[in-house]
């Protein structure tokens, strides 16, 4: 691509830019995590959208912009750099909305993404269950066919923001004969139905960052399927890849916080012995940037994701854990003020959610770079 943008990309990020100096909330938001601030995120996540900035890359009629996936990762940028609040309903909007952009029927976009759009309806991810992480093809979820829709039951785990959201997205074995990746469907399903029930897990900090969820015969519409029946998994790739490989972890959250630890360095006096590792965490920053400007690119020519994204989510979680390493160590205890030591704390996750470590290496091992497969 070009890195010197037209004059209408220069004029969007400025507009973004502008907006969000004026429109920032002019405190720090509770965490979402408590049921203050989830609620305090969905009124900011309104006004956003009342602005039209909450999904800038979707269609107009479901209240984007039309922008393109270059203008998305500039906004990101600009948002990240003003310090804007995380999104309550980042599973909904970044790995939910591109499934249902490439396998939803034009009635469930119509009916979930404008809710979406403005926080009125947040979604979790109800993928992990105890038996089934990195595994996934394992689960024991099952949905059984009834008259106009599903049964779903079983158990899901660690499904983030759900303690306080309105709906989930997973995968259930709704072919009791299948194993492995066949037969499963992909679902949506209301967490305040019937059966449903959600269990909070406190984190370390007492507040409940996730849930259980146990579905008991909650019965789901034959609407609520995403993609064909018995073909969950290709959809679940769908989510995956922009989990792993774009839109759930954009490149101005690390764009911005290199910049933060390049300050926090020159306020200390420069010291030598941190300089390699802050130049190495604002280079790796830039690289994922320019890298994102590849992907961007790629799929505006009709690229797809696919598994190159396990090798993205490797860099970006180990640039993210680097980079919170190097504050900790450069800051010591003052790290604890503007939450160096809470970023910290939640770069260590980044190897594990959306897929550890381990697995995406398998990935890139076998998909790749076509080494043999191991025993499974
Ligand atoms: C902050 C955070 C947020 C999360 N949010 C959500 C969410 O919203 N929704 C959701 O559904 N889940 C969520 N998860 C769960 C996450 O997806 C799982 O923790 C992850 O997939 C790993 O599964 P597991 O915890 O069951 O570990 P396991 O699968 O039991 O793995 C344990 C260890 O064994 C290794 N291992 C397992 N299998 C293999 C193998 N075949 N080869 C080599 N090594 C292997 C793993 O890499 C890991 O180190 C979240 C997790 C975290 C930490």
């Amino acid at each position: 691509m070009d890195l010197d943008l037209d004059a209408a990309t220069i004029a969007f990020r400025d507009e973004a830019r502008d907006w969000l100096r004026s429109n920032l909330p002019d405190r720090r938001l509770a965490s979402f995590d408590t049921a203050e601030g989830f609620a305090e995120h969905r009124e900011w996540e309104a006004r956003l959208a009342d602005a039209r900035w909450s999904v800038v890359s979707w269609p107009s009629e479901f209240g984007g912009r039309d922008a393109s996936l270059l203008e998305w990762v500039l906004f990101e940028e600009e948002y990240y750099a003003a310090g804007a609040p995380l999104r309550v309903n980042q599973n909904g909007i970044f790995m939910l909305a591109p499934t249902l952009f490439s396998h939803g029927t034009e009635e469930q976009q119509r009916r979930i993404l404008p809710k979406m759009a403005r926080s009125e309806e947040v979604w979790a991810q109800a993928w992990s269950e105890p038996e089934a992480g990195s595994d996934i093809a394992a689960l024991r979820s099952t949905a059984t066919r009834t008259e106009g829709g599903w049964l779903l039951n079983g158990q899901k785990t660690w499904s983030s923001r759900a303690a306080f959201a309105d709906h989930a997205f997973g995968l259930f074995r709704s072919d009791p004969a299948s194993t492995r990746h066949k037969g499963l469907t992909y679902f949506m399903a209301d967490l305040r139905a019937d059966g449903v029930t959600v269990r909070p897990i406190p984190q370390l900090d007492g507040e409940p960052g996730f849930a259980e969820i146990f579905f008991d015969d909650v019965f789901v519409s034959d609407v609520d399927v995403i993609g064909a029946v018995g073909e969950g998994w290709k959809v679940a790739m769908t989510t995956a890849n922009n989990e792993r490989g774009l839109s759930l972890r954009s490149p101005g959250r690390f764009l911005a916080a290199a910049d933060r630890l390049v300050d926090e360095w020159s306020r200390h006096g420069r010291p030598r012995e941190f300089a390699d590792r802050v130049a190495d965490a604002w280079i790796g920053a830039r690289a994922y940037q320019l890298y994102t400007f590849g992907t961007v690119t790629r799929l505006a020519e009709g690229g797809q994701l696919g598994p190159e994204s396990s090798v993205n989510k490797l860099f970006w979680s180990h640039l993210d854990v680097a980079l919170h390493e190097t504050a900790l160590d450069l800051l010591g205890p003052e790290s604890e003020v503007d939450d160096w030591s809470g970023g910290w704390l939640f770069s260590l996750a980044g190897p594990i959610y959306g897929g550890t470590d381990q697995i995406q290496r398998t990935t890139v091992a076998e998909r790749l770079l076509g080494l043999p497969r191991g025993d499974r």
